[in-house]
């Protein structure tokens, strides 16, 4: 450990004895600190963190309203799970459930729950959708040892995880060079009496598309009308359940095709909370299995839970609360059409640089730019990656697609409410700078560093 000069003493009158000293990192401190010491120590720390502004990796909400901010700050100590003692917080979460099931265009009365974000979201629906499996079964007298579940390769790794925790045989269907989201072709080989459900995406990670969910439920009611088989399909709209209906209003993904029988929304991805806020919607309450309900009675009153986690923190509901009656549909679309506008430029700008291939821009899309070296240049994406990001500070990901696509390597710049039209004609200046240098020295291909640039999955 370092020592300093200067005395304990002098830095407790002074300044900061972390000024010289190691930060207490590996053993139980055995001593405190003033409160205005433990601040600034946090505060140090996370000054070497990146930029969220600059964080065009992540669909995660980076910037909320001052008010929704004081919303926030003003709820931090009251438990959700309390709903005897907090009632109005239980009644706001089925305000937001009603008002996102209308969104969905759910047909009648449904039922949800908040969830921590669209992982929680998707363990629980995929639960139901196992439960309903076996009811269903158990009715038929047949056996019920082996569920499986029917997926692309372009869903987010929780649903692999949720077939391994659950004990549920994963059906991936393999992506490829140039398809990079899925159809009824793809899952009709792989659905049998033993499929709990079909996943569809809507705004995949990798690129922003959609599986084609009309195709895929048009192909499941050709199933039950001919092999009576009634399998049902959920929608992961982790990403684009905030964004489809505003900017693809006539667009059909939701409730409005009638095989959809559960979909997951992040409220902190374009739902534009701060994290962990996820929502699970169910398009009729008979769509929840029954038998994962508890009645709890707890702090005096009975309640029916529906969750993974039990106590949370109540702020990001009342923060999504807000953001619904703040903005409402007008202020959603006003707010998803700037980001697109923006995504729009930025591709423009891209293309116009005469190296870059922009993946999909004139399909529905989430408000991003996916796009990749068309030629060699000697250097690749991951290099741009790098090269971006020790320049500038910018945070754009580059990665390898999923089976059978390992062979792409793509890049992807979120274009969310921060990134102005100046943002955007820097990023695309530094983009242009970031060639030009790596031009002159040439790419650096060492596996290590590719390791550390961030990867696409959240
Ligand atoms: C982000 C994402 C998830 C996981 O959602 P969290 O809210 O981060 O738990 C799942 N599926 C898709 C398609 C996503 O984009």
């Amino acid at each position: 450990m370092t020592t300093s000069p200067l005395s304990d003493a002098d830095a407790v009158l002074f300044g900061n004895r972390f000024a010289t000293r190691e930060v207490p990192s590996r053993t139980f401190p055995e001593a405190g600190m003033t409160a205005v010491e433990a601040m600034r120590l946090v505060a140090e720390d996370l000054a070497l963190e990146g930029d969220p502004a600059r964080n065009l990796a992540t669909f995660v909400t980076t910037w909320m309203e001052p008010e929704a901010q004081r919303i926030i700050a003003d709820n931090l100590h009251r438990n959700f799970i309390d709903h005897a003692e907090y009632p109005r917080t239980a009644e706001i979460e089925q305000r937001c459930i009603r008002m996102i099931a209308d969104l969905f265009h759910a047909p009648g009365e449904t039922t949800g729950a908040r969830t921590q974000g669209s992982s929680e979201a998707i363990m629980l629906g995929a639960l139901s959708l196992k439960w309903n499996w076996r009811t269903r079964r158990e009715a038929a007298g047949k056996p019920t040892t082996s569920p499986n579940l029917v997926f692309g390769g372009d869903v987010h790794v929780v649903w692999e995880k949720f077939c391994r925790y659950f004990d549920v045989e994963p059906r991936i269907v393999p992506l490829a060079p140039g398809k990079y989201t899925i159809g009824p072709e793809d899952v009709r080989p792989h659905v049998d009496e033993n499929t709990i459900g079909v996943a569809a995406v809507l705004g995949t990670t990798f690129t922003g598309h959609k599986d084609d969910i009309v195709g895929i439920n048009d192909l499941l009611i050709q199933i039950r009308q001919e092999r009576g088989l009634d399998v049902p399909l959920h929608v992961d709209a982790a990403s684009g359940g905030f964004v489809w209906p505003f900017l693809y209003p006539d667009s059909a993904w939701d409730f409005r095709l009638e095989q959809v029988r559960s979909i997951n929304v992040s409220g902190h991805k374009f739902g534009l909370v701060y994290p962990g806020i996820g929502w699970l919607i169910f398009r009729e309450t008979s769509d929840l299995a029954p038998d994962l309900v508890f009645e709890e009675n707890y702090l005096g009153k009975t309640d029916a839970t529906f969750t993974l986690n039990f106590s949370t923190g109540s702020a990001m509901v009342l923060a999504q609360y807000y953001n619904l009656v703040r903005y409402g549909r007008p202020g959603y679309t006003y707010i998803m059409r700037n980001m697109q506008e923006n995504a729009r430029v930025l591709a423009d700008k891209l293309e116009a640089m005469g190296r870059f291939e922009v993946i999909g821009q004139d399909e529905e899309q989430l408000p991003l730019v996916a796009f990749r070296l068309a030629a060699d240049e000697g250097y690749d994406e991951f290099d741009i990656a790098w090269q971006l990001s020790a320049e500038r500070g910018w945070m754009v990901p580059a990665y390898t697609l999923p089976p059978d696509a390992q062979d792409v390597t793509i890049m992807r710049a979120l274009v969310k409410e921060t990134l102005s039209r100046e943002h955007v004609d820097t990023l695309a200046r530094d983009i242009e700078e970031a060639c030009a240098t790596l031009a002159r020295k040439g790419g650096a291909h060492e596996s290590e560093r590719r390791k550390i640039v961030v990867g696409p999955g959240h």
